[in-house]
């Protein structure tokens, strides 16, 4: 469970919304076939957090270059002057200087303890020659003592008084009590943190795949939502959670969409009415993938074709928070807005997994783009950035 600090914190519009903190591996833990959970402490870490659980806060992890340290990135912030400085200043340091920055999740955050701690689950990817990416590859040989700069919210910002305005954290379902949570490994630490947060009222189903059965991790939440865990084995990646999700979002089928949907996209068509899921299984003793419901639309109605986004170039970030922004600019009566409505889905992964399920969800069933988040978490055959 995300625990956050109890203390009492001087928030300030003085300091700027992130921090660097220096911290060393305290423990390192095999917590899946392949999952490495890395744990960090730092007495630095009195500094980290937001005001109410972490959700999926995301955070940059510098991997130091092989035999050489981190790059003082505090001392870049604190000279930088503009706020995007001392990324720049980074990225103009010799590679074997800089290091590589990748994105990673909060899995948990222990903040009362007199030495803070943060715990990471790092997916263990490799090549077919044995290597990975630099993150993959040194938390592999991770061991207690090494060190690394990671890069998250100061809580003592203002911006850290709520989730939302930290600007790592995309979890917002307002007063949705239906939530659709999909993700592949890199987005299980996220799901695993917004399941154990969530309240009794709310339901709806979590999708979950893993490369192995001895991936599956134990999660706890106080909220009936159907968590189906889905091993990949040897099929293609992405394959069966895009199968899960095109069964159990059926029109009409696994909530009464209708209901919940704007007005003009109620009775939207669906695709396909695909069987139940192979490799499924649910931790919490209900039934398998598959809803209710009468199978197969049959209205022509359906949403709009998303715009397509050029995933090999760009990152696909489509938040309810962002189209809010560009909404409101747009517009100065923009109707239903993100966080009024009863469901919301929250969806990251690889990207083309992620494109996939958006077009489906958007075109095909009809679902309004202001009640999901679709994230691509990362882009097969592409390095991050940086
Ligand atoms: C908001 C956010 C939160 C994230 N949280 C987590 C998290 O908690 N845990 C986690 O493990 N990842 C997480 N990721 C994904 C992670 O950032 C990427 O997987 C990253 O590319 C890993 O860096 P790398 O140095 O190992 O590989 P890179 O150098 O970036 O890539 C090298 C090669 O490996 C491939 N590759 C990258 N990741 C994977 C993978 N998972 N499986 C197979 N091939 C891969 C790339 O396509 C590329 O060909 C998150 C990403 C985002 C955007």
């Amino acid at each position: 469970m995300t625990r956050v600090s109890e203390k009492a914190v001087q928030r300030t519009a003085a300091v700027p919304a992130v921090a660097a903190f220096d911290v060393a591996v305290a423990r390192v833990e095999r917590v899946g076939a392949n999952f490495q959970r890395i744990t960090f402490s730092g007495a630095c870490l009195n500094g980290f957090g937001v005001a109410g659980p972490l959700l999926d806060l995301r955070i940059k992890v510098i991997i130091p270059a092989d035999g050489r340290p981190c790059p003082d990135i505090g001392a870049l912030m604190q000279g930088g002057g503009e706020s995007a400085g001392w990324y720049q200043q980074w990225l103009g340091l010799e590679p074997d200087e800089r290091g590589s920055m990748r994105t990673y999740t909060v899995r948990d955050f222990r903040a009362h303890e007199a030495e803070p701690e943060i715990d990471v689950d790092f997916v263990l990817h490799f090549d077919d020659d044995g290597t990975g990416g630099p993150a993959s590859q040194w938390a592999a040989k991770a061991a207690p003592g090494d060190r690394v700069c990671l890069i998250g919210p100061n809580v003592a910002a203002a911006q850290c008084t709520t989730a939302g305005s930290c600007g790592g954290i995309e979890w917002s379902p307002g007063l949705a009590q239906h939530v659709l949570l999909v993700g592949d490994e890199t987005a299980v630490p996220a799901i695993c943190a917004i399941l154990e947060s969530l309240p009794a009222h709310v339901g709806g189903d979590a999708f979950l795949e893993v490369s192995d059965p001895a991936d599956i991790q134990e999660v706890s939440t106080a909220s009936s939502v159907r968590i189906t865990w889905l091993a990949r084995g040897a099929r293609e990646h992405g394959e069966l959670l895009d199968q899960a999700v095109r069964t159990a979002v059926r029109v009409p089928g696994w909530v009464s969409l209708a209901k919940y949907f704007v007005p003009g996209t109620a009775g939207a068509r669906t695709r396909n009415g695909t069987p139940g899921t192979p490799g499924a299984r649910t931790r919490n003793g209900q039934a398998g993938v598959g809803a209710p419901g009468s199978p197969g639309g049959t209205s022509a109605l359906a949403g709009p074709e998303p715009e397509e986004v050029d995933i090999d170039r760009t990152i696909l970030w489509e938040t309810p928070q962002r189209l809010e922004a560009s909404v409101l600019e747009a517009t100065p009566n923009p109707g239903r807005l993100p966080g009024s409505q009863p469901f919301y889905a929250w969806i990251a992964g690889e990207a083309a997994l992620v494109r996939g399920l958006r077009r489906y969800l958007v075109r095909d069933v009809g679902i309004d783009r202001k009640q999901v988040a679709f994230m691509g978490y990362w882009r097969k055959g592409r390095s991050e950035l940086a």
